[in-house]
C-alpha cells in the first residue's frame, strides 16, 4: 500500500504516463531499486521517462507534492549515491540517441547511452570518450557524468569535467537549459536569474577569497569526487558555464542531465603493455614517480596481496609465485598511432626504468589477446575478492587518492591500518599515475561489533588519508553516502558552506537525491546497510554490480540477472527469518512470473559476470524444483517417446498451417489472439512466421570414398521448415548438399527420428529427461563417428553447446558456423548475394565465440551485412515465445527500426529464434546454411593443398 503522497503523486503521474511505467509491486520496487553499493533504500515508486518532457512533468509533479526524486541510470554506483526510499525515475528506451561530429571531434550522448556504445560508435574514427571507469561496459552516460568518473587512463585530463562541450540540463522546477545553445543560454538566463546570478556572485566571492580559491585549485590536482566540483566557480567566468560543470559530479543532486557532448580523445591502435614485477613496493613507487614523464597512457600499481589474488589467473607470469611478501607490481600501457611509433614509446619508458631493480626482465606484450589477458586481470580484481569472500558478507571497495610522490608512504600505511582493523584480506591497487588507490576488503554487517569494526576504520582511514596526506577521500566513485559524513573534514567548513549555497541555488525545495553528497547525519555511511544473505550457492557470490545487465533479454520487461539474484535473496532472508511470511509470499508469487517465467535461461548473463555467474542457472534449477511429479512424468514420457512426440507437433503445425492458408493472416491471428486473450495467456502464441512441418529422413547414399562427417540435423531442423510464403527446402537437404559440394560424404546417427541434445528439457530444469536424451545422442555420435574418427556436424547452436558441455571435448563436435568458415571456405567458390543480410549470433554461438565467425561468412556470402548491436538474446529461448511471447518482443523491440530498406532477410543457426526474429524484423530469417548453399559452387581451384589445410579434426 503506498504512502498518502507517493499514491497522490501515483495519481497524478497516470493521467500522462501508462501503468507499465508507474512500477508500484513490492518485487520490482526492491529489485529495480538496488545499486552495486552496500546500501539498500527501497523506492516508493518507480517512474520510467521515456522523454524530457514526461520527465518535466513528473519533476513539476513531485515538485508540487514535495516529494523527493532520484534519477538512475546503470546502477553500477559504489558510494550509495543511485538509491532512495522516495521516487526513482528510471530511464526507458527513449534514451539512447548519439551523434557523432563527422570528425569524430565531437560526440552527443543521451543520457541511457552505455559508456562502451558511445566508444564503438567512436572507433572508426579512432576516437573514444575521455572517462574510462572499469565498469565502462555497463555504466550509462548519466552516470557516468553525473559521477564524473574516471578510470586507467583518463587521469584528471580526461574526465567529463575537463572533456565537457557542453550539456543539455532539466532543474528541478522543470527549467531546461542547453549550455551548447546560444538562444537556451539568453532564454535561461532570463527564466531563472536567481540562479544565474546566485552562482555569478557565488563564483566571484569564491575567486576574491583568495585561500579558498587556492585550497580548491590544490585539491583539484588530484582525482577527487568528495563534494560538488568546487573547480568550476574558479575555471570559468560564464555562470552558465560554471553551470554545467557543476552537473559533472553532482550525483543527481542538481539536476537532470538530459544530453551532454563530449570533446573525444585520440584512441591509438597500436598499443603495448608489460607487468613489471618489483621486490619492493617502495621502488614500484619510485618508478611511478620516474615514468610520469615517460609516454605512458596508463600505470596501474598492484600490491602483493592483489598480486596474490590473481596469481593463478591465465596471462599471468610464474615469476609472480616467488616475488617476497614486500613485492609489487606495475602494469604499464603506451599506445602509439603506427608502430614504428609505439616502439620509440616503449624505449623511452624501458629507458626510464632501466635504473630501477626489476623482479624479471622487463617485457612487452604487443598482441591484443596476450595484453588484454593482462588488463583483464588486473579489472577482475575487485570480483576477485567478491568471489572468495564468506557467504553473507560484503565486498567494499575505497577509492581514495593521495599525492603521487608520497604514494609509497601512502600504501604502507593504508596496508598497515587495515592489518590493524584485521582487513587481513585486503587488497590494493589503483591508478598510480594519479595516485588513486583502491583497497577492496570484505566486511561483515551481521552484527554491531562489525558495523562498529567497520566505522573505526573509516573514521581512521579518513584521518589518515586528509590529515596526513591531504589527500581525495573519493577519487572517481563519487561521495553518495558512504563519505558525505566526511566532506567537511576533507574541505573544511568554508567549502562546505559553498556547497550548501551551490545546492540550495538549484534545489531549493531539497528534492533532488537528498542525503547524497551533503548530508547531516554524521552515521549515514553506517545506515541503511544492504543485507547479502546466503541464497544459492550458484548466486551467493554475487556483489550485485549489474554488469550482467545489458546482456539479458528480460531487462526493463520484469527482472535483470542482478535483479532476479535481489529477489531471491529477499526471499531467502524471509524464509530464514520467518517472521514476515504475508511478504515472503507476494514476493514469491510475484517471482514466478517476473523471475522465473520469463527468464529465457539464454546464460548470456555469465558471459559479462565478474565473478562467472549464471543467474539462468539458478532460475533452471527453481523451475526443476517447482516441477510436481505430473510434469517430471510427462516429460519422462515425452523423452522417451520422442519419435511420437515429434509426429505431434508436424501435426499440430501442419493443421496450423491447413487453418492459415483458408483463411488468411488477418483472421487467423485475429482469432488466436484472441482466444489466447481469454485464455489468460495460457494457450501458445500463433505466428504468421510459424514453421510448416517438415519431415527428414536421411537419404541412403551411397559413400563416394571421400572424407566423412557425421552430420546431427537438430529436432529443429527435422520438423520445423520454412513459413509460409517462403517455400524452401528442409534445412537438412539444403546442409547435406552443401557437405557434399565440399567433398565431405555425409552419414547420420542412427535412429535419428528420436535423437535429441536434451536441450527443451534443460531449459526447463528436467534435468533427468534431459540427461535421458544427451546420452542417447553421444551413444549414436560415438557409434556414427566411429568412436569420433569422422567430425560430427550440428546444424543448431544451442544443441552444440549442450553437447560440447556433455561430452567435455570427448567427441570432435563442430557448430556449423565454425565447420563453415575453417573448412567449407576454403573449399567453395562464393558469389556473393545483393544486397545486405542481418546477422543474429545466438546466445550460444557467442558463449562459443563464434560471433566474429559468422560474421565473416556472411560477408563472404552477401554484398552488404547489417549487425544489431542493441539486440543480444532474442527471447525466444526454444519455445518461450510461444508462450511468453512478451519476452521475445520485448528483447527484439529494437530490430525493426535497425534492418535497412535494402536487407530483406536476415541468418541465424538456430529454427526457433528465427521464427521470432522473422516476426520483429519483418523480413524472414533462416538458417547462415541457406545463404552459403545459395551462393556456392564447388571450388575450381580447391586444390589438393587447401584441402590438407581444412581444420577438420576428428
Ligand atoms: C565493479 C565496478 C567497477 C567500477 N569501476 C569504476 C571505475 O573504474 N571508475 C569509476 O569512476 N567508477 C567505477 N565504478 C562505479 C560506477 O560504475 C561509475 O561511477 C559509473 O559511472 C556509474 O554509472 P551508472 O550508469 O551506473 O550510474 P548510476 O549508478 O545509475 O547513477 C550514478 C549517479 O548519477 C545520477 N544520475 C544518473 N543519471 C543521471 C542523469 N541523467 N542526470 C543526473 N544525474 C544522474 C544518479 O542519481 C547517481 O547519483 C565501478 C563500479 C563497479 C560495480
Ligand atoms: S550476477 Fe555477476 S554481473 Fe550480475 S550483478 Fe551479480 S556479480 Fe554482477
Ligand atoms: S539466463 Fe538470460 S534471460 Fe535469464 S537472467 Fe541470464 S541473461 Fe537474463
Amino acid at each position: 500500500m503506498l504512502p498518502d503522497a507517493h499514491r497522490q503523486l501515483r495519481n497524478q503521474l497516470a493521467v500522462f504516463l501508462p501503468d507499465d511505467r508507474l512500477v508500484t509491486d513490492p518485487l520490482r520496487l526492491l529489485a529495480w531499486g538496488t545499486d552495486a553499493s552496500f546500501y539498500r533504500l527501497v523506492p516508493k515508486l518507480v517512474v520510467v521517462v521515456d522523454d524530457e518532457t514526461e520527465l518535466r512533468r513528473v519533476l513539476a509533479c513531485c515538485a508540487h507534492l514535495g516529494t523527493p526524486v532520484t534519477f538512475r541510470a546503470a546502477g553500477t554506483s559504489l558510494s550509495g549515491q543511485a538509491i532512495t526510499d522516495s521516487v526513482l525515475v528510471m530511464l526507458g528506451d527513449g534514451w539512447r540517441q548519439m551523434r557523432v561530429a563527422a570528425d569524430g571531434a565531437t560526440i552527443a550522448l543521451q543520457p541511457g547511452v552505455i559508456g562502451a556504445a558511445a566508444n564503438r560508435a567512436l572507433a572508426p574514427l579512432g576516437r573514444k570518450i575521455g572517462p574510462d571507469p572499469a565498469s565502462i561496459d555497463a555504466a550509462m552516460i548519466g552516470g557516468i557524468a553525473a559521477n564524473n568518473a574516471s578510470g586507467m587512463c583518463c587521469g584528471t585530463a580526461q574526465n567529463s569535467y575537463h572533456t565537457l562541450a557542453g550539456v543539455r540540463v532539466v532543474l528541478a522546477d522543470g527549467t531546461v537549459l542547453d549550455s551548447r545553445d546560444a538562444a537556451s543560454r539568453a532564454e535561461f538566463a532570463r527564466a531563472r536569474p536567481d540562479l544565474v546570478e546566485g552562482l555569478a556572485e557565488l563564483a566571484r566571492r569564491t575567486r576574491e577569497d583568495a585561500p579558498l580559491a587556492a585550497r580548491i585549485r590544490h585539491k583539484f590536482r588530484l582525482k577527487n569526487t568528495t563534494g560538488y566540483s568546487l573547480n568550476a566557480l574558479v575555471d570559468f567566468d560564464d555562470p552558465i558555464d560554471v553551470l554545467a560543470h557543476l552537473m559533472i559530479g553532482s550525483e543527481g543532486t542538481l539536476g537532470f542531465i538530459s544530453e551532454i557532448s563530449y570533446r573525444t580523445v585520440e584512441e591509438h591502435a597500436h598499443k603495448a603493455s608489460a607487468l613489471v614485477l618489483f621486490d619492493h613496493l617502495e621502488t614500484a613507487c619510485r618508478a611511478v614517480t620516474r615514468l610520469k614523464s615517460t609516454p605512458v597512457a596508463a600505470v596501474e600499481l598492484l600490491d602483493r596481496a592483489s598480486l596474490r589474488s590473481v596469481e593463478a589467473k591465465p596471462g599471468m607470469p610464474e615469476a609472480l609465485a616467488t616475488l617476497p611478501d614486500d613485492g609489487a607490481a606495475l602494469l604499464v600501457e603506451t599506445r602509439a598511432a603506427t608502430t614504428a611509433a609505439l616502439a620509440v614509446r616503449v624505449d623511452a619508458i624501458a629507458a626510464a626504468l632501466a635504473p630501477f631493480a626489476l623482479a624479471r626482465p622487463l617485457r612487452f606484450a604487443t598482441d591484443p589477446k596476450e595484453a588484454a589477458a593482462l588488463w583483464n586481470v588486473r579489472k577482475g580484481m575487485f570480483p576477485a575478492v567478491g568471489a572468495v569472500r564468506p557467504t553473507g558478507t560484503t565486498v567494499i571497495i575505497e577509492d581514495v587518492a593521495f599525492p603521487v610522490d608520497r604514494l609509497a608512504a601512502a600504501t604502507l600505511d593504508l596496508q598497515a591500518l587495515l592489518g590493524e582493523h584485521g582487513y587481513r584480506e585486503a587488497i590494493i591497487f589503483g591508478h598510480a599515475l594519479e595516485g588513486n588507490l583502491h583497497f577492496v576488503f570484505t566486511q561483515d554487517f551481521g552484527s554491531a561489533a562489525e558495523v562498529d569494526r567497520y566505522r573505526r576504520f573509516m573514521d581512521a582511514m579518513c584521518a589518515m588519508v586528509v590529515t596526513k596526506y591531504d589527500g581525495s577521500l573519493k577519487a572517481e566513485h563519487g561521495t553518495g553516502r558512504n563519505v558525505a559524513p566526511f566532506v567537511e573534514l576533507e574541505w573544511g567548513a568554508e567549502a562546505v558552506a559553498t556547497m550548501r549555497r551551490i545546492k540550495a541555488l538549484f534545489d531549493p525545495q531539497g528534492l533532488l537525491n537528498p542525503g547524497v553528497i551533503l548530508n547531516a547525519d554524521p552515521l549515514v555511511h553506517l545506515a541503511n546497510l544492504k543485507p547479502l544473505p546466503a541464497a544459492d550457492p550458484i548466486v551467493d557470490k554475487c556483489i550485485e554490480c549489474g554488469f550482467c545487465e545489458p546482456k539479458c533479454p528480460s531487462r526493463g520487461l520484469t527482472l535483470s540477472p542482478r535483479q532476479r539474484i535481489v529477489g531471491w535473496r529477499e526471499i531467502a532472508r524471509l524464509d530464514a527469518g520467518g517472521d514476515e511470511p504475508e511478504r515472503a509470499t507476494a514476493l514469491k508469487a510475484l517471482y514466478d512470473y517476473q523471475g522465473i517465467e520469463t527468464c529465457a535461461a539464454c546464460g548470456l548473463c555469465a558471459t559479462a559476470c565478474p565473478v562467472g555467474i549464471e543467474t539462468g542457472l539458478l532460475i533452471k534449477a527453481l523451475r526443476g524444483r517447482g516441477a510436481g511429479p505430473l510434469a517430471r512424468g510427462v516429460a519422462d514420457v515425452a523423452a522417451r517417446r520422442f519419435g511420437a512426440v515429434t509426429v505431434a507437433l508436424r501435426v499440430g503445425l501442419g493443421a496450423a498451417d491447413l487453418l492459415h492458408g483458408a483463411i488468411g493472416t488477418a483472421t487467423m491471428q485475429a482469432g488466436l489472439d484472441g482466444i489466447r486473450k481469454a485464455s489468460g495467456g495460457r494457450l501458445p502464441k500463433w505466428s504468421p512466421q510459424l514453421a510448416r512441418p517438415v519431415r527428414f529422413s536421411p537419404p541412403a547414399a551411397a559413400s563416394t570414398g571421400a572424407e566423412r562427417i557425421v552430420y546431427f540435423p537438430s529436432c529443429a531442423a527435422r520438423n520445423l521448415g520454412p513459413q509460409r510464403g517462403h517455400d524452401a527446402e528442409a534445412l537438412p537437404d539444403v546442409a547435406e548438399r552443401l557437405f557434399r559440394r565440399a567433398g565431405f560424404d555425409v552419414v547420420y546417427p542412427r535412429g535419428l527420428d528420436a535423437l535429441c541434445c536434451g536441450q527443451p528439457f534443460e531449459s526447463k530444469g528436467l534435468d533427468d529427461a534431459a540427461a535421458l536424451k544427451s546420452s542417447e545422442l553421444a551413444a549414436a555420435l560415438r557409434e556414427a563417428s566411429d568412436g569420433g574418427r569422422w567430425p560430427i556436424v550440428f546444424d543448431t547452436s544451442p544443441c552444440t553447446f549442450r553437447m560440447k558441455k556433455v561430452l567435455a571435448g570427448a567427441l570432435g563436435i563442430h557448430d556449423s558456423i565454425d565447420f563453415v568458415h575453417d573448412t567449407l571456405l576454403p573449399r567453395l567458390a562464393l558469389t556473393p548475394e545483393r544486397g545486405a543480410v542481418a546477422v543474429h549470433p545466438v546466445c550460444s554461438a557467442r558463449k562459443m565465440g563464434s560471433v566474429d565467425k559468422l560474421v565473416a561468412i556472411a560477408r563472404r556470402c552477401s554484398e552488404a551485412v547489417v549487425t544489431v548491436d542493441a539486440v543480444q538474446c532474442c527471447g525466444f529461448a526454444g519455445d518461450r515465445g510461444f508462450v511468453r511471447p512478451e519476452l521475445n518482443e520485448h528483447a527484439l523491440r529494437d530490430l525493426r527500426a535497425a534492418i535497412p530498406a535494402g536487407c530483406s532477410g536476415g541468418v541465424s543457426t538456430s529454427r526457433t529464434c528465427e521464427i521470432g526474429l522473422s516476426e520483429a524484423a519483418g523480413v524472414p530469417y533462416e538458417s547462415i546454411l541457406y545463404l552459403v548453399e545459395r551462393c556456392s559452387a564447388p571450388a575450381a581451384t580447391a586444390t589438393a593443398a587447401s584441402r590438407d589445410g581444412v581444420a577438420v579434426t576428428a
